[in-house]
């Protein structure tokens, strides 16, 4: 069992920053845990320097080590055993079933990326061989791949300690790419922070390493995140979040000197439209499933469903409200989540264009005691008020949901082309609705990263062709995506290598093709060495 120090790990050192305490609280007892304190910039310099000298060494070596790298992290994570569960049920009430599917979910992730970097295909070689008898001009030879891109700096999200935590898609897709990663802990986590650190210093070593592979700056002052995405070594970030914390990340980062790309997958509204057909068939089912996807996990997940089209139907909403009000009350990760709870409910109510069906205000003021517990929330506004007030699409993230009636499809419509930016949209559906659907899709195309039909956006498949991303404000580059292997892609750069000397180029883009990938030469994808 590790015996936890409440330090930060800066490549292979732990460290006891002097920076202001901060602890963070288990949120099922409400008691205030150790306490740790904030990096402040000389724990981040060490930390970038580290990291660039071990870039050079990381970012060459070969596929077979690399993935035994990735696979010796997983392996790390698993050592842990329960101890990692318990740690991090303290630190956020998830619960340990939930926890553990969290983990395999993670280790499996991690062994998916083992398995890319093993293969080396991931580099998408692309050759065009030399024409030197063109005319007029001679065809040089050329060739490009995919390289690493720098050190990365990761900022977890407090909802998801594994998957998208210390040792999260963002981490894991970085190094997989061949870059060190310097990750921001979480503050409502940092034991469990500490674990990961532990588990992959033990991965570092045991693979030896150069210890600036990764670093782990624990700490809650905003100094500190702005302070790390602008030093100068920092190449990339990698952030899942809140769009207020998103946003503040791409703002400070628009500022340095040298731009650096960010990627920062942030919250989400999840819209659902139910069409009227659906629903005269199975009202009362779909109210009852929607209500299980709307509480599952206390509505913390960023696909959680916050917007509800329908045509007016009140045995669905009253389904909905009824099966929202019996199921039990989840616990929020730390206080400042479960206020923001609150305050996003009390500023829709303010609109004057809401109303909350399965409660009314004063249940509201109760709850502010425990923002830890709220009441699960069903409001609901007509389709004109949601066209007209953008605040409307805010995430308002825990339990609750917004039905927005419309009159009629041409307001299905209205709103499927007013919505923001989406990590996914869902469309409930029969065949008799293909017209309209087929509309609604040209329409959604536009601002949804993945569309989901007769499903609920809750349960995200981590396999290579998910796409969990979407236009702003779900998330800074709607092009890439931040589960799945092709999360790698984020972290790199393409470089073209002409007329090279054969002995001089990477191993992915010699004619021998030693590590038998998929290519593009001259045009057309292939295996074969030329
Ligand atoms: P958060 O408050 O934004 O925290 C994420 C990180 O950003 C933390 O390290 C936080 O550190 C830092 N941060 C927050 N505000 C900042 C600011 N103004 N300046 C600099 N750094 C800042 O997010 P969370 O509450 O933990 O997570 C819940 C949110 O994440 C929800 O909105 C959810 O939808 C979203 N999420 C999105 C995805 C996705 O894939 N799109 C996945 C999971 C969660 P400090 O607290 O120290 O400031």
């Amino acid at each position: 069992m590790y015996k936890l120090t409440q330090k930060s790990y800066i490549a292979g050192t732990w460290v006891s920053p002097k920076g202001e305490a901060f602890q963070a609280q288990n949120p099922a007892t409400q008691e205030l845990l150790s306490e740790h304190n904030n990096c402040l910039e000389s724990e981040i310099n060490s930390a970038m320097e580290a990291a660039q000298q071990a870039y050079p060494v990381f970012n060459q070596l070969s596929p077979v080590d690399h993935a035994n790298f990735l696979i010796a992290i997983a392996e790390e994570i698993e050592a842990l055993g329960d101890q990692l569960l318990e740690v991090c049920n303290q630190e956020t009430g998830l619960g340990l079933p939930r926890l553990t599917g969290e983990r395999g979910r993670t280790t499996g992730q991690i062994k998916a990326f083992a398995e890319i970097v093993k293969n080396a295909s991931w580099v998408q070689a692309s050759i065009d061989t030399a024409e030197p008898e063109r005319a007029p001009l001679p065809k040089p030879d050329l060739r490009k791949m995919l390289k690493s891109i720098g050190p990365v700096a990761v900022f977890g999200a407090s909802n998801f300690p594994f998957a998208f935590g210390t040792l999260g898609g963002d981490t894991i897709s970085a190094l997989a790419a061949g870059n060190p990663v310097i990750v921001k802990g979480h503050p409502s986590h940092p034991a469990t922070n500490e674990l990961f650190a532990y588990a992959i210093g033990n991965a570092i070593s045991r693979c030896e390493l150069p210890q600036g592979v990764f670093s782990l700056l624990q700490g809650n002052a905003i100094p500190l995140s702005v302070q790390l995405v602008c030093h100068p070594l920092t190449e990339a970030v990698g952030f899942t979040g809140s769009l207020t914390g998103g946003r503040a990340i791409m703002d400070a980062t628009a500022k340095r000197a040298k731009p650096i790309p960010v990627f920062a997958e942030m919250g989400s509204v999840n819209p659902m439209f139910f069409t009227n057909n659906v629903l005269t068939q199975s009202a009362e089912s779909l109210a009852k499933a929607l209500a299980g996807s709307v509480c599952m996990g206390t509505g913390q997940f960023c696909t959680s469903p916050g917007v509800i089209v329908i045509q007016k139907n009140d045995s669905f909403v009253n389904t909905l409200a009824e099966t929202m009000s019996a199921n039990p009350k989840g616990i929020m990760l730390n206080a400042g989540i479960g206020q923001a709870f609150l305050k996003g409910i009390q500023e829709f109510i303010a609109t004057g264009e809401v109303e909350w069906v399965n409660n009314d205000e004063a249940s509201l003021t109760s709850t502010t005691d425990n923002a830890l517990l709220p009441p699960n929330v069903v409001l609901k506004t007509t389709a004109s008020a949601f066209l007209k007030n953008p605040q409307l699409q805010s995430e308002v993230f825990g339990p609750a949901t917004l039905v927005v009636e419309c009159d009629d499809d041409v307001q299905f419509t209205q709103i499927a082309q007013g919505l923001e930016g989406n990590l996914t949209v869902s469309i409930h559906a029969v065949d008799e609705d293909n017209a309209l659907v087929k509309e609604l899709i040209v329409l959604l195309e536009q601002n949804t990263g993945r569309i989901i039909f007769n499903g609920f956006p809750t349960g995200v498949e981590v396999c290579g062709s998910q796409h969990h991303g979407g236009p702003y404000p779900a998330s800074s580059n709607g092009s890439t995506t931040s589960v799945g292997i092709d999360a790698i892609h984020r972290f790199t750069r393409v470089v073209a290598y002409q007329s090279t000397p054969a002995q001089l180029l990477p191993a992915a883009l010699q004619n021998a093709n030693p590590y038998n990938i998929v290519r593009r030469v001259n045009g057309k994808f292939s295996s074969q060495s030329i």
